[in-house]
C-alpha cells in the first residue's frame, strides 16, 4: 500500500488573530501542527470503550457482533467504509416523517398531506444514488404509499406520545453501556408507558420472536432508566405490512439480555473477533476481505483503500476550505478594529 501524501500541508496558514478573549471569531479549532492526520476534523465515531472504562454498545453494535464478531471488528474497529444501501434509506425516510407525525405538540392528528410533506422533508437518497431514477421514484412512492396507509391505520386513535427518538445511554454494570433512541415511548390513561419500535422490513416477526427481541428487552430496560418505570408493552409496529406486534413487558426476558450485553462486551474487551459465515455474508460490505472466503481475493480491499482516499481528500478540501474561511473572518474583524479605532 503506498502512503498518501499529507494534502494538509499545502493548506495556507491563518493570519494572526485579533485580539479575541471570547473566542467569538473562531470558526473551528484546526490546529497548525495537527496531532491526527487532520486534527480536530479527523472523522470520529464513538470510541469502543468509553471515558469510564465500559465497552460502548448500541442495539445495532450487539446484532452485528452476535452475528458475526469479525464483521463487527471491520465495521467498529478498522472502521472500515459500508455503502448505505436503500432499505436503510428507505427505513431512515420513514422513521424521520413518523417522528415530525408524533412530534407536533398538538393533540389533533396531523394530515395526511402533513405527513406525507415530511417524508417528503426527510427523504434520505444517499442509498438510492446507484439507482436508475424511475427506481428511486418507485422507492419514493412506495415510502407515500406505507405513510398513507400508516394514516389511515392510526385513524381517531392517534394521540400524543411521552416522547419520540428518546435518547438514553444505559449502564449495564460497570462493564458496559448501551446507547440508543426509542422510537416512541405512549403514555395510557392509567399513566403506564408503552414503547414501540417502527420496523421496515416486509416480513412480520411473530409474537414469540418479538417477546425474544433484544431490542425490545433493551428499550424497556432504558425506559426504566429513562422514566423510572418499565413499559406495560413493548411493540414492534412493521409499517410496511401494517401489523403491530405488542407484547406486555413480563413476557420479556431482561436477565437474558443483560447476560448477553455482558457477554458481547467480555468478548469485545478479549478482541474476540473470529468469522462466523452465516445467512447474511451475501450482503457483507467486507466479504472479500474476510478469511471466510478467501476465493473473493483482496479486490475490495482496493475497494476500501480507493474510498479511504476519498474521503481523505474531502476531508483536506473541507479542512483547506475551512482555513480560508478562517483566515477571511480574521482578516475583516482586523479591519473594523483598525476602523473603529482610527
Ligand atoms: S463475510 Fe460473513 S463471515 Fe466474513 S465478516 Fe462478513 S458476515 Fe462475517
Amino acid at each position: 500500500m503506498t502512503s498518501e501524501p499529507d494534502e494538509t500541508a499545502a493548506a495556507p496558514e491563518p493570519a494572526p488573530a485579533p485580539s479575541d478573549p471570547d473566542g467569538v471569531l473562531r470558526l473551528l479549532d484546526v490546529e497548525a501542527e495537527p496531532p491526527g492526520a487532520y486534527g480536530e476534523l479527523e472523522p470520529a465515531t464513538p470510541p469502543l470503550i468509553d471515558g469510564q472504562g465500559r465497552v460502548r454498545l448500541s442495539f445495532s453494535r450487539i446484532d452485528t457482533y452476535q452475528n458475526c464478531p469479525r464483521r463487527f471488528r471491520y465495521a467498529y474497529v478498522d472502521r472500515l467504509p459500508t455503502v448505505p444501501g436503500p432499505a436503510l434509506s428507505f427505513g431512515s425516510s420513514i422513521h424521520a416523517a413518523l417522528e415530525a407525525f408524533y412530534d407536533r405538540k398538538l393533540p389533533d392528528r396531523p394530515s395526511e398531506d402533513d405527513l406525507l410533506g415530511w417524508l417528503y422533508e426527510a427523504w434520505d437518497s444517499t442509498g438510492f444514488e446507484e439507482l436508475p431514477r424511475d427506481e428511486q421514484l418507485s422507492y419514493y412512492r412506495h415510502a407515500q404509499d406505507v405513510l398513507r396507509r400508516y394514516h389511515r391505520r392510526v385513524g381517531d386513535a392517534y394521540r400524543l406520545p411521552a416522547t419520540t427518538e428518546a435518547w438514553f445511554e444505559l449502564p449495564i454494570g460497570f462493564e458496559a453501556v448501551v446507547v440508543g433512541s426509542i422510537d416512541r415511548v405512549d403514555v395510557d390513561d392509567d399513566g403506564r408507558f408503552h414503547v414501540i419500535d417502527y420496523k421496515t422490513n416486509r416480513k412480520v416477526k411473530d409474537r414469540a420472536r418479538v417477546a425474544g427481541s433484544l431490542q425490545l428487552a433493551i428499550y424497556a430496560l432504558a425506559c426504566r432508566h429513562l422514566f423510572g418505570s418499565l413499559p406495560a408493552t413493548v411493540c414492534l409496529d412493521f409499517v410496511v405490512p401494517g401489523v403491530e406486534v405488542r407484547v406486555p413487558v413480563e413476557e420479556l426476558d431482561l436477565e437474558a439480555a443483560r447476560t448477553a450485553i455482558l457477554d458481547v462486551a467480555a468478548s469485545i474487551r478479549e478482541e474476540r473477533y473470529e468469522p462466523t459465515p452465516n445467512r447474511l455474508c451475501d450482503w457483507c460490505d467486507h466479504r472479500a476481505v474476510c478469511p471466510a472466503w478467501p476465493e473473493d481475493g483482496a479486490e475490495s480491499l482496493g475497494e476500501a483503500v480507493e474510498e479511504l482516499r476519498r474521503r481523505r481528500r474531502q476531508v483536506a478540501r473541507d479542512v483547506r476550505a475551512l482555513r480560508e474561511l478562517e483566515a477571511g473572518v480574521t482578516r475583516l474583524a482586523t479591519e473594523v478594529q483598525d476602523a473603529e479605532r482610527s
